[in-house]
C-alpha cells in the first residue's frame, strides 16, 4: 500500500493556508464587450472567463413558452491543465456544464422571459483544482452584469477532508489526493443551498461542519462578488457624468 502524501505539515497546507483559509479571490466585472454581461475570476490559481448572452428570442425545438431557457457551457482550455488537454468537450466539461447550469437556475427570474434563451459561457484558461465552483461565482456575477433579475447572486466553494483535516477550499493536489472534496454552492438570502457534490467520505459531523465552514467562506465569497458589481457601475457612473 502507498503511503498517504503528507499535504499538511505543522498544520499548514500545500500553499501555506490553514485549514480553514480561502485562497485569494479577485473578481472583475464587464470585461468583454461584446457580451451582455461578463466577468473574469481568480480564485488562487484558477483563471476563469464568463460571458452571457440574451435572453434572446427563440422559437426553437426546447423553448418554454413559461420561461427563458437557460444554456451553459464549461470549457477548460487546451492549456489549463498541467498537461495539454484535449480541447473537445470532456465528459466531465459535460457534467459539470450541467451542474453549473443546474446550481444556477434557481437564482434567476426565468419567468420574466418566456420564449427566450440566455446562454452562459465559461472558459477555464487555467485550474487549479475547485474550478466548477469557481464557475459558479464567475458566472453569477456574469448574469448580474447582463441584468438578469435574481433571488440572489450564487457562489461556491469546495470543503473537504486531507490528511485527516477538515479543510476549506481544496487545491489541485488536494482535490486528487485528499480523501473527500465536496463542493457546494449557496443561495444565501433564502439559506438554500443549489450544488451540492462528493467526492471521496465524510463522516455526519464531519459533513456538517463541512456545509457551516462552506457557508461561512460564501458570506465572504459574496461581498467580493458586490463590491465587484459595484465597482463597474461606480466607475460607469464617473464615465456619464
Ligand atoms: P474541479 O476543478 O471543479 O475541482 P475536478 O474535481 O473534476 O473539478 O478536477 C480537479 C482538478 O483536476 C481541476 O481543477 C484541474 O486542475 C484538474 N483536471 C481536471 N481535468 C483535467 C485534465 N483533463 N487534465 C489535467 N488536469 C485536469
Amino acid at each position: 500500500m502507498s503511503a498517504e502524501p503528507q499535504l499538511i505539515v505543522n498544520g499548514k497546507r500545500t500553499d501555506g493556508r490553514g485549514p480553514t483559509d480561502l485562497r485569494p479571490l479577485k473578481i472583475d466585472v464587464g470585461i468583454i464587450k461584446n457580451a451582455a454581461g461578463s466577468s473574469y475570476i481568480e480564485h488562487g490559481k484558477n483563471k476563469i472567463y464568463a460571458a452571457v448572452y440574451g435572453p434572446k428570442d427563440s422559437h426553437r425545438y426546447g423553448t418554454s413558452m413559461e420561461k427563458a431557457v437557460i444554456r451553459c457551457r464549461y470549457h477548460m482550455s487546451p492549456f489549463s491543465t498541467d498537461e495539454r488537454k484535449n480541447p473537445q468537450p470532456s465528459r466531465r466539461e459535460i457534467e459539470i456544464s450541467k451542474v453549473i447550469r443546474d446550481a444556477l437556475e434557481p437564482a434567476l427570474l426565468l419567468e420574466n422571459f418566456p420564449k427566450t434563451i440566455i446562454d452562459v459561457f465559461i472558459e477555464v484558461l487555467q485550474s487549479d483544482g475547485g474550478s466548477r465552483s469557481a464557475s459558479i461565482t464567475a458566472a453569477s456575477v456574469a448574469l448580474a452584469d447582463a441584468g438578469i433579475p435574481m433571488r440572489d447572486l450564487v457562489q461556491a466553494v469546495a470543503v473537504g477532508k486531507v490528511n485527516g483535516t477538515l479543510v476549506l477550499d481544496l487545491n489541485d493536489i488536494e482535490d486528487k489526493e485528499g480523501e473527500a472534496d465536496m463542493p457546494v454552492a449557496f443561495m444565501l438570502n433564502e439559506n438554500k443551498i443549489t450544488l451540492l457534490q462528493m467526492d471521496g467520505k465524510m463522516t455526519v459531523e464531519e459533513f456538517k461542519a463541512g456545509i457551516t465552514m462552506a457557508m461561512e467562506a460564501a458570506k465572504k465569497i459574496k461581498e467580493i462578488q458586490k463590491e465587484a458589481l459595484q465597482r463597474k457601475y461606480a466607475q460607469a457612473g464617473e464615465g456619464s457624468r
